[in-house]
């Protein structure tokens, strides 16, 4: 009998998930030249690429065009996409066990984690990942709600999400018009009546998660003037010993990019981006209809912990910052997926180094899992490829060991048969690419690099289904 993995029997891989770790386990999989691969991508939406469509700011699209890349691996006869089918809803566990040798998980971190602040539930307070997803059309997301009328916004965390939530705020229609954010959101965002914007970071600027092109960006916005008090752009003596030790580049550019928008004075443009340093939140407050009307913050101090790295602790002194939108942004959060092993203290499925485990570390044969939901959200979009890349060479190394599942029916077209049969709808990368080709034709009209389909049935329509 020929080897799984040959010509003749091909190792059939299943992946869950369309965003970048699951588009780079199958360019990592196409460099095993040697393996004879079929790979078939699942995906829950009709669109593909995760938070590349429905998460990175429209306004950035140069981050975009990793989706060429994206393009190149599905023309590859070893892929096939499904779209518009949903593990845990269509299709389970032990139907994939039936068609495919490895299994791998990479449904990324769809969820947010919260500030665990009294308040949060009022209306008004949201988290910044569903303004983020609603803002790009995501068809979970369109009939969210956000009060623009709002004269003004707080937003935690000191991350890219929150950087990106701010500026979108501060940006006018016309920094605005031209990008892939859904049209509903351009619209409502051209009525906005926000003028004053807050970032709350409960740390230094030596701390902050940004990225300096992001911060950088933050002074050259067209009618926003950024304020941030000198006395907090400064960075405490624990800090300075901190970054001296580490010797990070970045840290050193963000101290002094904050520094430059601290020093540069204010040119009476239309709004306000005000970014605040080493204030934590203790409480959203609402009036008695439940709305909010203010956040409540405690003043922080630096000090150094005792594993060396620099935290904050609250002093006596403490403010309320009237506003009447609050957006958390600390961080998304994985949530888990039916029968897989989920680690909840870390929102991340149980693995070592992408072989699924019990949470007893015993590998699970035949399961793994890349990107966010098996590290947990960090790192920038092509910090993915090295993720899964060390996930695809322990799947290489356990084919090669023959430690993998044993299908019933490995040919590809019984699980082409049994996932039409689950979900008729189904979306081909064929059908994508129709959706795709069509939303840039209608950019083109109005100079945009695309306009979003934003509801599943709009999809179906142009497929004539
Ligand atoms: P993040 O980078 O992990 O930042 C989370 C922020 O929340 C940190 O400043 C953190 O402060 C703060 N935080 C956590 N718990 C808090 C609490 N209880 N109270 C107050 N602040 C709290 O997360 P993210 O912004 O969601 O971004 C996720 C990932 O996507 C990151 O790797 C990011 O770089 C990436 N991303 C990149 C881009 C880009 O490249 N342009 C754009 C968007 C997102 P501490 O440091 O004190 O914990």
């Amino acid at each position: 009998m020929s080897e799984v993995g040959s010509e003749q029997q091909p190792l059939r891989v299943a992946i869950i998930g369309s965003g970048p770790a699951g588009f780079y386990t199958v360019s990592n999989f196409l460099k095993h030249k040697d393996i004879h691969v079929e790979m078939d991508m699942y995906e829950r939406l009709p669109t593909p690429f995760g938070l590349v469509r429905a998460g990175v700011a429209p306004d950035h699209q140069k981050y975009k065009t990793v989706t060429r890349a994206y393009n190149k691996s599905a023309d590859n006869p070893a892929f096939r996409f499904f779209g518009n089918v949903a593990y845990g809803e269509h299709f389970k566990l032990a139907d994939l066990q039936q068609y495919y040798h490895q299994i791998i998980f990479c449904s990324g971190a769809s969820s947010d984690r919260n500030l665990d602040v009294p308040g949060e539930d009022l209306t008004g307070s949201h988290s910044a990942t569903d303004f983020v997803a609603w803002y790009n059309g995501h068809p979970d997301c369109v009939d969210f709600k956000f009060d623009l009328g709002q004269e003004s916004a707080a937003i935690i965390g000191l991350g890219n999400v929150a950087v990106d939530v701010a500026r979108i705020l501060c940006k006018t229609n016309d920094e605005l018009k031209n990008t892939d954010m859904a049209d509903y959101a351009i619209a409502a965002l051209a009525d906005s009546n926000i003028k004053n914007v807050y970032i709350l970071g409960r740390r230094g600027p030596a701390q902050a998660a940004f990225t300096p092109p992001e911060i950088k960006e933050m002074g050259e916005l067209e009618d926003t003037d950024v304020s941030i008090s000198l006395d907090e752009a400064t960075v405490d003596a624990a800090s300075l010993e901190e970054m001296e030790a580490k010797g990070d580049k970045n840290t050193a550019k963000n101290v002094k990019i904050i520094r430059t928008l601290a020093e540069t004075q204010p040119q009476g443009k239309g709004k306000q981006l005000n970014i605040r340093f080493l204030v934590s939140p203790t409480e959203i407050i609402g009036d008695e209809n439940g709305n909010v009307t203010g956040i409540k913050v405690v003043k922080n101090e630096a000090y150094k912990d005792e594993d060396g790295s620099v935290r904050a602790r609250a002093t006596a002194e403490t403010e309320t910052i009237p506003v009447g939108l609050v957006f958390r942004s600390v961080g998304y959060r994985g949530v888990p997926l039916p029968e897989i092993p989920f680690n909840a203290a870390w929102g991340t499925i149980f693995n070592d180094a992408g072989r699924i485990t019990n949470s007893d570390g015993a590998v699970q044969p035949g399961l793994y899992t890349a990107g966010w939901i098996k590290r947990g959200p960090t790192g920038v979009i092509g910090t993915n490829k090295t993720d899964a890349q060390e996930t695809v060479n322990n799947m290489v190394e356990d084919l090669k060991a023959g430690k993998f599942n044993q299908p019933d029916e490995p040919a590809k077209e019984a699980a082409e048969a049994f996932i039409q049969s689950r979900q008729a709808d189904l979306i081909s990368y064929q059908d994508w690419a129709k959706i795709d080709a069509s939303e840039v034709e209608k950019g083109l009209a109005a100079d945009r690099p695309r306009v979003k389909y934003t509801d599943v049935k709009s999809m179906l329509d142009l497929l004539e289904r």
